[in-house]
C-alpha cells in the first residue's frame, strides 16, 4: 500500500519515516510506468504535488537521526492531485503505532549538558602560549597535541580516560620527547583554556527549577577538577553528573549515553542532550533522544524552544 503520511517528521518512528520514504519512491515509479493511482488518490494517500518537497522532509529527518540515504528522487512528472488530511493520519498513527505515539506525546523532562564549547568555551593557544615558556617547545607544537591535532596523539584521547593526571602528563613528554613534566603544574596550566559561557551559565540556573538537569561531558581529571572550583556542578544535582574520566568511557561511545540515562533515571524521548559536537549529537539521536548542536547561543534558544522547553 502506497501512503503519505504528511505528518510532522519528528514525529515518526523510525519504520514509519522510513517505510513512507520508500513509498514516495514507489509512487514516483508508478508514475513513471503510467500505472494508475487514481486509488490512492481517492482514498486520500497521496498528494503528487507535494512528493518532491515531502522526499526533501523526511531525507533531512533521516539524516539527522543519522540514517544513510543514497536514493535521489528519480525525476517525473508532477501534478496538482490528491489532498491528505494530516490531523486524521496523526491519529491514525497513533493508534497504529507505540513508536509513533511515544514520539508524539514526548515532553521534554530532561536536559544533559556537555562542558566544554557549551558551558565554558575553550582555546587550547592560552594554555600552550604559558607551556611553551615552562618546557621551551613551541606553542603550536603543543597546541597540536593538547586538542588531538597532531599525527599519531594519544595524549588527548588519554587525558579523558585516565583516572590519574600523572598518567596523561607522562604521555605527553613522551610524545613532545622532554623529561618529564610537573604534572600539577601542567595541569594548573592547562585550565587556562577555559573562559565561561555566561549566558548559558545562567540559562541553566533557571532550567534547574523546571528540568532534571545532568552532565555528560568528555573531560579530564584536571580540567574537572577546576571547573568543579569554580562551581559548574552546583546547578545540577550530586548524582546527575557523568565524566569521561570517572567512567572509562568517552562520547561518542554509545555506552555512555545509556549510562546516563540510567544513572538520571531519564527515559530516551523525554530526553535532550547538549553538545558542540554534531558526532556526539548523532549518537544521542540514534539512542533515541533529541541532540541539540550547540554553536550559536540565539540558535539553541530556538532549538528549545521548539522542543516545547520553557523557562
Ligand atoms: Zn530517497
Ligand atoms: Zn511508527
Amino acid at each position: 500500500m502506497t501512503r503519505m503520511w504528511m505528518v510532522d517528521p519528528k514525529k515518526m518512528c523510525r519504520s514509519h519515516l522510513l517505510g513512507e520514504h520508500k513509498e514516495l519512491h514507489q509512487l514516483v515509479g508508478s508514475l513513471n510506468k503510467n500505472k494508475s493511482i487514481n486509488g490512492h488518490l481517492d482514498k486520500g494517500q497521496v498528494e503528487v504535488h507535494n512528493i518532491r518537497k515531502r522526499h526533501k522532509e523526511l531525507v533531512k529527518e533521516m539524516k539527522r537521526r543519522g540514517y544513510s540515504h543514497n536514493s535521489p528522487l528519480p525525476k517525473f512528472k508532477s501534478f496538482r492531485a490528491g489532498k491528505i488530511n494530516i490531523k486524521e493520519n496523526e491519529k491514525e498513527l497513533k493508534k497504529r503505532c507505540k513508536n509513533c505515539r511515544t514520539r508524539q506525546n514526548s515532553k521534554i523532562t530532561t536536559i544533559i549538558f556537555d562542558v566544554g564549547g557549551v558551558q565554558y568555551f575553550y582555546d587550547h593557544m592560552n594554555a600552550a602560549r604559558a607551556m611553551e615558556k615552562e618546557t621551551g617547545i613551541s606553542a603550536k607544537k603543543i597546541k597540536k597535541v593538547l586538542e588531538g591535532s597532531a599525527k599519531n596523539t594519544k595524549f588527548w584521547r588519554m587525558a579523558e580516560l585516565a583516572p590519574l593526571e600523572k598518567e596523561y602528563w607522562k604521555q605527553f613528554s613522551k610524545e613532545l620527547n622532554i623529561s618529564s613534566v610537573d604534572s600539577k603544574k601542567m595541569s594548573k596550566l592547562w585550565n587556562l583554556i577555559f573562559t565561561p559561557n555566561k549566558p548559558m551559565l545562567k540559562l541553566i540556573k533557571k532550567l534547574r527549577k523546571k528540568y532534571k538537569l545532568a552532565i555528560l561531558s568528555n573531560m579530564s581529571q584536571g580540567h574537572k577538577k577546576w571547573l568543579i572550583s569554580k562551581g559548574i556542578t552546583k546547578p545540577f544535582p550530586k548524582h546527575n553528573i557523568i565524566w569521561s574520566c570517572d567512567v572509562n568511557l568517552r562520547k561518542p561511545n554509545k555506552k555512555i549515553y545509556n549510562l546516563v540515562l540510567k544513572t538520571i533515571n531519564s527515559k530516551p524521548e523525554e530526553s535532550v542532550f547538549v553538545d558542540d559536537f554534531l558526532r556526539n549529537i548523532k549518537v544521542a539521536r540514534k539512542v533515541h533522544e533529541c541532540g541539540i548542536v550547540y554553536k550559536d547561543h540565539k540558535k539553541f534558544l530556538n532549538e528549545l524552544k521548539k522542543l516545547g522547553v520553557e523557562w
